[in-house]
């Protein structure tokens, strides 16, 4: 069992337990603020304003900000080759930067003077992580920006880091050990290294590691592994969203079931077309406006594709979750107007072991859409009406369009085939 004293609490407990009006009121003049001075420094910005004929007195609160295009990171590299080296996107002169990290790209990111993004010390502080704590972190330092944030922000909170970088597993072992290290950062799949090569060498994980509460991040976490992590380590393991650019966006709590919107940025779930947010429950791309005045992001777009929920948590966060991350933008099909991507239609086939194939078709018959699963079944089922019934039920209420079931015979479908086959002709 976790210790009690890392489950309650919050790091900004004025805002991660406000009413959600009041958010929206103390958010307002803080989008007006960061547009107003990144039309005035950075001229990139004031071109993309520009080109839908607004000015900083037209996107004063949240809701303004869908007046706003939306810049997608692959604009970035576009942008910065033209006007080396930020692309028009900074909002400060060099004097007052810290750093410049370099990431894949290559896009180069300017990072503030003095760190005050507390958003990555919040999903710490959500995770488990206490004041005093040692903290390891086993991501990248070399160029990229984010283990430096994290860095930056377990020294917000009054924690220890070890900026351990990547691999090096039996000394990072060693230092876990000698330090009694409570914290983990790092990726799921280098934790479970972690655990192996430890017991490998004759360690007790509970007995010999002091492990507490770990941040993971930058790979899928499945739940199966997280329960096996947490029981073989004694500790307690939650992860966050975000990106290099704009930072954290969301994080899990104690309680999980999405991760909570951090607290001093704007999270959007849009439609990837219009740019326009969706309703709670519906697929869409994230999107953020983040407030560092260094590298002013308006209205960023990730590429990834979440969907969004208000429910009442029992951690007492007001803030609404991201439910998980369903994949890429660029990767979805919209069917009778909603997007159904890929990871949707595994996720659905997933639930019916004896379907051993299947492939989502997508035709146009009569100026309608249609959607098509094609399952090619592991046996001949004796109730083949009741499977498709079931499978036609799931359809809908996971990938929320109507859709119908086409069995076919082992071998129909290649190898190796995509996910999602759009046939549709639109000439
Ligand atoms: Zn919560």
């Amino acid at each position: 069992m976790p210790e009690r004293d890392r489950i309650k609490g919050y790091w900004r407990p004025e805002l991660e337990t406000i009413d959600p009006q009041a958010r929206q009121e103390y958010l307002d003049p803080k989008v007006a603020e960061i547009v107003a001075h990144a039309y005035a420094n950075a001229p990139a910005f004031k071109q993309k304003m520009a080109s839908v004929g607004a000015e900083p007195g037209d996107v004063v609160s949240v809701a303004d900000l869908s007046k706003l295009p939306i810049t997608e990171k692959g604009e970035l590299v576009t942008l910065q080759q033209q006007d080396l080296p930020f692309g028009g996107l900074v909002g400060v002169p060099l004097s007052k930067m810290r750093r410049i990290y370099v990431s894949p790209g290559p896009i180069y990111e300017p990072g503030e003077k003095r760190f005050t993004d507390d958003r990555w010390t919040q999903a710490f502080f959500a995770a488990g992580f206490r004041p005093g704590d040692i903290a390891q972190v086993t991501f990248n330092f070399n160029m990229v920006p984010f283990a430096f944030y994290l860095d930056e922000a377990l020294n917000l909170m009054d924690a220890v880091s070890i900026p351990a970088g990547v691999g090096n597993t039996e000394l990072q072992i060693q230092v876990m050990k000698d330090l009694k290290v409570q914290g983990y950062l790092g990726t799921p799949s280098f934790l479970a290294a972690i655990a192996d090569k430890a017991e490998a060498a004759g360690l007790d994980l509970l007995r010999d590691l002091n492990l507490k509460v770990a941040f993971v991040a930058a790979e899928m976490l499945p739940e199966s592994l997280r329960a096996s992590l947490q029981e073989r380590l004694g500790m307690i393991i939650r992860q966050s969203y975000g990106t290099a650019d704009v930072g954290c966006l969301s994080y899990e709590c104690y309680h999980t079931g999405g991760m909570h919107f951090a607290q001093d940025c704007v999270v959007e779930v849009v439609d990837p077309e219009t740019g326009q947010p969706v309703a709670e429950g519906e697929p869409g791309e994230v999107v953020a406006t983040i407030f560092d005045k260094a590298y002013p992001l308006i209205r960023f777009g990730t590429g990834d594709l979440s969907s969004y929920v208000n429910d009442t948590c029992a951690c007492g966060r007001t803030s609404p979750k991201l439910t998980r991350i369903m994949g890429r933008v660029d990767q979805v099909t919209k069917v009778k107007g909603m997007f159904v991507h890929p990871s949707g239609v595994q996720q659905v086939a997933a639930k019916f072991p004896q379907v051993q194939m299947f492939q989502l078709v997508v035709t146009r018959e009569a100026n309608q859409d249609v959607m098509t699963l094609v399952c090619e079944l592991a046996e001949p089922t004796a109730d083949r009406e009741m499977l498709r019934a079931a499978l036609e039920k799931e359809i809908k209420e996971g990938l929320r369009v109507k859709g119908q079931v086409n069995f076919q015979e082992p071998g129909s479908l290649p190898e190796g085939c995509k996910v999602i086959d759009d046939r549709r002709k639109w000439d």
